[in-house]
């Protein structure tokens, strides 16, 4: 991958070039040694490398320095690596048909939530055109909700494979998409952060849409990452490996996104197109590649702190200075439910030391009785 070039850049949600630095150069530098140390040690060595795409070979490269809009609140690239060249990047990276099938498999599971809801926003079936196909997973998905969703992504090779299996692609990207039709919905589940001029796309959204049509957008939450990019440098080593290990699992970690949307920043964006916000759902990472990856198996699990947002001090990861940006996102009981479901599925000896954690972990079992996990 040849080195990009750079240019300066300023907030494109409100427009100011008031910014504080979030990350600088030596940060990401850090965060990329500490992202192959994380999965180096949950790993088995034996993975090629390719089975590693976008977990820790990701397709766009680490940001030259990141920084805050004071205004709004987006994470920005400041400097931006220009545009076209990022186009390049994805237009050109492509993997062998195996490769590409497991993604399309995996994805597609994962995908299943993000299409039952969108049809339920709808509350009919209905077409649409999801930009950023790449393997069709969600083509695919939505298909099997009654939706008929068409593709468009700017990478032709993996195109090919995407009609290989069935599902009308079309070669380009949004900005420059030309069509008669117009669709119930448009779905952008994984580029939009990638864009290089997310503005534009949600005007061509919106020109696509047929009227009381829905734009469906996810991000990551670019508040998720300030907030715990600040536990990595201020609290103790504890904290810092907790929220490096958050960062990591949630694939922010060296930030390999162009835009870091934040709930009201993204909000701004879409108000300003005439969208209305109708519904903003927290998410976890979809499970890429999770079938060909094998991890290592820890035999014993001890919990140290886990609050879930009960803690008097504030909210985790941050201090009592810090707002709680992610709430919106992140509540009490999503959290438990997640870490009930991953200690369920663990074989293994569990020590919860945390409070909060064992009453919400016993009143949760109470309910529906379940091993402890030995
Ligand atoms: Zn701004």
């Amino acid at each position: 991958m040849p080195s990009p070039s750079y240019e300066l850049a300023r907030c494109i949600v409100c427009g100011h070039t008031d910014a504080e630095v979030v990350a600088t150069t030596d940060d990401i530098r850090a965060e990329v040694e500490w992202l192959w140390k994380y999965h180096q040690q949950r790993l088995k060595s034996e993975i090629p490398a390719q089975r590693l795409v976008d977990r820790v070979a990701f397709s766009e490269p680490p940001p030259f320095r990141l920084v805050r809009c004071n205004e709004c609140g987006l994470l920005y690239r400041n400097p931006v690596e220009r545009p076209a060249e990022l186009t390049e990047f994805y237009a050109r990276s492509t993997f062998p048909p195996d490769v590409l099938r497991s993604l399309h498999d995996t994805q597609r599971k994962a995908l299943r939530v993000q299409a039952r809801e969108l049809r339920d926003v709808l509350g009919r079936p209905g077409s649409g055109l999801e930009v950023g196909s790449y393997v069709g997973a969600f083509l695919a998905a939505a298909r099997d909700e009654g939706l008929q969703v068409e593709g468009l992504d700017i990478n032709p090779a993996v195109n090919e494979f995407t009609r290989s299996l069935q599902f009308t692609v079309h070669d380009g990207e949004l900005s420059t998409f030309s069509t008669t039709q117009t669709f119930d919905a448009v779905a952008i589940w994984n580029t939009f952060d990638q864009l290089a001029d997310p503005r534009g796309a949600v005007h061509s959204a919106h020109r696509l849409l047929r009227d009381g049509g829905v734009l469906a957008l996810r991000v990551p939450n670019g508040a998720f990452y300030a907030a715990a990019r600040t536990s990595l440098t201020r609290d103790n080593p504890l904290k810092r490996s907790i929220a490096r290990a958050m960062l990591a699992q949630n694939n922010l970690l060296t930030f390999p996104y162009r835009w870091g949307f934040t709930p009201p920043s993204l909000t701004r964006l879409l108000s300003d197109q005439g969208f209305t916000v109708k519904r903003i759902r927290g998410d976890v990472l979809v499970p890429i590649a999770d079938g060909p990856l094998e991890f290592r198996r820890a035999s014993r699990l001890v919990i140290a702190g886990m609050d879930l947002f009960q803690h008097p001090a504030g909210a985790y990861p941050g201090d009592r200075a810090t707002p709680n940006d992610y709430l919106l996102m992140h509540d009490r009981e999503t959290e438990l439910a997640i870490v009930n479901e991953a200690l369920r599925r663990f074989r293994g000896e569990v020590t919860v030391l945390s409070e909060a954690l064992a009453e919400g972990l016993a009143r949760r079992r109470g309910a529906a009785p379940e091993p402890t996990g030995q």
